[in-house]
């Protein structure tokens, strides 16, 4: 299907260094019941966001498990049709198209720009196929390349990914799980993305190979002017590969920062708890006794408490916080905060040195 005339427009609000803009992104699964699988009510998993990403950047998605950021990066990858909401894109040429409205056909251009890296190095690698076919797939469906022309470029993807040209018949099972995430980045950057969602990339893997894996990220985000949206639930990880730090819970972005700002001077009670359980490299600066114990559950998703989510776990909760949904609103210098309170409280954030 051509794209339509809503789809494809120049749109006077995206701004012209932002690569994706997401307004309004809801993303709610039914739950069914009964013989006739009559829906019954919603798990919002995402709830309404709204964010942009600047070419170039690395913008973090954190949050506890289950709090909506990779159903996020699954919209934007447009696994998942969005229940609502627009996914703002601009292409090479300046237009913009809104993913969020395109069939499968008409999607197919842009899967290419925009390619995923999975959490797991161990599932999400056919053991069946050797590493010249999981690279070189896509470039074979969507290039047509074959033979020597294939195996050279294959070989050099590898090669920026720090593994050697001469593995490329092996399987995954004979690669440890550094090498296998660095498989899982040759194949996304096999077409020459330009947005990358990052899901979890480093989660599954040792501290000492994250290290590495994240320099990797860094070194070729320089060579090829790579956009990264970096989904992860450890703040002590997204701190050195950020530019700027999204948090979310339960479906809402409830802070958006640069990455420093967050760190030092969090305006969310959400985030100033998230930090607290930092681990700190030096142990005689370990927060013990001073990290911040959330109260209760995470809510419900298909059952949100009304107002701010936070509220019921919120040890700043007042009376206006259950009746009123506090915006996610600017507080100066891009700093984004969803908390009606945020200007009086004072949150305790990371010193650089304690980090
Ligand atoms: Fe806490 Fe109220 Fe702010 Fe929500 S709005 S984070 S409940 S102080």
């Amino acid at each position: 299907m051509a794209e339509t005339y809503q789809a494809l427009q120049s749109s006077p609000r995206t701004s012209p260094t932002e690569i994706l803009e997401v307004n309004g992104l809801k993303m709610y699964f039914p739950i069914r019941k009964g013989f006739l699988r009559r829906v019954i009510g919603h798990i919002r998993a995402v709830d309404g966001i709204s964010f942009a990403i600047r070419t170039g950047e690395t913008l973090s998605l954190v949050g506890e498990s289950g709090c909506g950021k990779t159903t996020t990066g699954r919209c934007i990858l447009r696994a998942y049709d969005p229940t609502a909401g627009e996914i703002l894109y601009r292409r090479h040429d300046g237009q913009v198209v809104d993913l969020a409205q395109l069939d499968r056909a008409a999607l197919r251009p842009y899967r290419r720009e925009i390619r995923m890296i999975f959490q797991d190095p161990y599932s999400s690698l056919n053991p069946r196929m050797n590493v010249l076919d999981i690279v070189g797939e896509s470039l074979r469906v969507n290039e047509g390349l074959r033979g020597r022309e294939l195996e050279e470029r294959v070989a050099q993807l590898l090669r920026q990914c720090g593994l050697r040209p001469e593995y490329m018949r092996r399987y995954p099972h004979a690669f440890s799980g550094g090498e296998r995430q660095r498989i899982g980045i040759a194949r996304a950057l096999a077409l020459n993305p330009r947005l990358v969602v990052c899901d979890e990339g480093v989660s599954a893997l040792d501290v000492s190979v994250r290290a590495q894996i994240l320099n990797l990220l860094q070194d070729l985000q320089e060579q090829f002017n790579l956009t990264y949206l970096f989904i992860a639930h450890d703040l002590s990880v997204v701190e050195y590969i950020s530019d700027r730090v999204a948090v979310m819970y339960v479906g809402r972005l409830v802070e958006l920062a640069a990455t420093e700002e967050l760190y030092l001077n969090p305006k969310h009670p959400y985030t100033e708890a998230l930090l607290s359980s930092v681990p700190k490299p030096d142990p005689r600066l370990s927060s013990r006794g001073q990290g911040i114990v959330l109260e209760g559950e995470v809510a419900d998703p298909s059952r949100p408490p009304s107002g701010c989510y936070f509220h019921p776990r919120c040890r700043y909760a007042q009376a206006l916080c259950s009746q009123e949904t506090p915006p996610l609103r600017d507080i100066g210098n891009g700093h984004y905060v969803a908390c009606h309170f945020a200007e009086q409280l004072n949150l305790r954030g990371v010193p650089g040195e304690r980090r």
